[in-house]
């Protein structure tokens, strides 16, 4: 006989690996494509040799790294194994019970309603507009007394599309100063706005105590395999979340290549500005070739495909190109080098490809 476990968790669905396509271009996780810097190589084969010791719980070189790099203080910050644990914590210390409401926007990051089900609370899903944005009056009307907690993702994984500073400010005032907002900004290094509109949650938050803003250094930072991310916000919520935090999660390697490659984040964010452009380049020919895909501020464009979808993915992984279907909603396509975006262009564009899609 089996041991008994949470029967709730049989709505989480089980793992399932992607199919193997051996050869194919991988445009499927929003990852980028370089290595380390050498820098950062260095540091992570230095922190390896210690690999016998364990490291330092509590981050203190990362988190002042980052509290300078932020303009803010070390307790104002905390790390996490990605921020996917950030985003699980931050369900732990805000709900207590299954009535509790965590609150989002669907679709959105895949990992929110997973663990709010992991937290035992109830999620509760606006949908995005008819432009794939966030409906940020429908989510203001939708709190509730039992809210907890609301993820913001901006821009929005996977409709690559932002909110604005002014639209933000709004429902940050709209919204009850005991919910936390959490503002995840994963793609933030990819965001173009107009400064006078640009959406920046650590500032957003310094006179907010009810914000946290989480980032990452998975994508543009391109350390997606060592798994850290990082939380900023109020001293109290960063006191929780540490209380809740997996003891040495955020291993040492990870915690000595963070450090390196904020200090090289000149050399990344140079990096951001090729893929923008090279985002624009992919976007502009699938809307020349009658696909509607939303502007982008982030490293991926989305289709809205409906039930399409899968079997875009499908014919997409046949032409060597591996993209994400998202249900009966639509399919999200990181950008790559050129040479990769070429590939999904030639078969999306393909003319026939476009009739069997009714583009
Ligand atoms: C990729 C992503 C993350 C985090 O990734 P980690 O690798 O866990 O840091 C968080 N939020 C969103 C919306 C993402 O797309």
């Amino acid at each position: 006989m089996t041991a008994s476990t949470r029967p709730d968790l049989d709505s989480i669905p089980a793992y399932v690996p992607g199919r193997n396509h051996p050869g194919a271009v991988k445009l499927a996780s929003n990852e980028t494509t370089f290595g380390p810097l050498p820098t950062a190589a260095k540091a992570i084969a230095e922190a390896a040799e210690q690999a016998n010791r364990y490291p330092d719980n509590q981050a203190l070189e990362l988190r002042a790294a980052l509290a300078d790099f932020l303009g803010v203080t070390q307790e104002n910050v905390a790390v996490g194994c990605g921020s996917v644990a950030l985003c699980q914590e931050l369900v732990q210390i805000t709900c207590d019970a299954s009535t509790d409401e965590v609150l989002f926007a669907w679709r959105s990051f895949e990992a929110y309603p997973i663990v709010t089900k992991v937290g035992n609370a109830t999620a509760v899903q606006v949908p995005l507009t008819a432009a794939h944005v966030h409906d940020l009056d429908a989510m203001a009307a939708a709190v509730t007394e039992r809210t907890k907690l609301i993820f913001v993702c901006n821009p929005n994984n996977p409709s690559g599309t932002a909110v604005g500073k002014a639209e933000l400010i709004r429902f940050l005032d709209a919204v009850p100063e005991r919910v936390l907002i959490v503002l995840d900004e994963a793609y933030f290094e990819y965001m173009r706005l107009a400064e006078e509109n640009y959406p920046d949650g650590v500032e957003l938050g310094r006179t907010r105590p009810n914000v946290v803003v989480l980032r990452t250094f998975s994508k543009a930072y391109g350390l997606a395999g060592l798994r850290v991310g990082y939380a900023v916000g109020d001293p109290a919520v960063i006191t929780a979340l540490m209380k809740v935090h997996i003891p040495f999660s955020v291993n040492r390697v990870a915690q000595a290549a963070a450090i390196a490659s904020l200090e090289s984040r000149h050399e990344l964010l140079d990096r951001t500005h090729t893929l923008v452009l090279e985002r624009d380049r992919v976007r502009d020919a699938l809307l020349a070739a009658g696909y509607a895909v939303p502007p982008s501020e982030t490293n991926f464009i989305w289709l809205p495909l409906g039930e399409r979808s899968a079997e875009f993915g499908e014919a997409s992984a046949e032409a060597g190109v591996l993209v994400r279907p998202y249900g009966a909603d639509g399919v999200r396509v990181t950008t790559g080098d050129p040479h990769e975006n070429d590939l999904f262009l030639s078969f999306a564009t393909d003319p026939a490809v476009r009739e069997r899609f009714s583009i």
